[in-house]
């Protein structure tokens, strides 16, 4: 029983990750678990939310406690690197392209 919550763009890596999110109930009471490690939240997340463990686990990789890899873009005009792969502003030469 997979629930579809969509899709949406990690704004690290760039692939296409879940869009789920969790509740702001969820996000205010699982500081208390955060050093019990990754599997005690996810189990947590799982009884309060009722998510499976392959949308949580993509959440949790790539947006709350991230470990994907950061991809790198470069600014075209002086190949400097860009704060973010998204950004459309070199911080380097200040040029922007919107
Ligand atoms: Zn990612
Ligand atoms: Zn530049």
């Amino acid at each position: 029983m997979t629930r579809d919550y969509g899709q949406r763009t990690c704004d690290r890596c760039g692939q296409q990750i879940t869009a789920y999110c969790p509740s702001v109930q969820t996000f205010s009471a699982i500081g208390a678990f955060l050093d019990q490690g990754r599997d005690a939240v996810l189990a947590k997340i799982i009884e309060w939310e009722g998510v499976d463990l392959p949308t949580l686990t993509q959440y949790y990789d790539h947006r709350m406690q991230p470990t994907c890899r950061v991809k790198v873009a470069f600014c075209a005009f002086c190949a400097g690197p860009l704060r973010t792969w998204r950004a459309r502003q070199c911080m380097h030469c200040l040029r922007d392209w919107h």
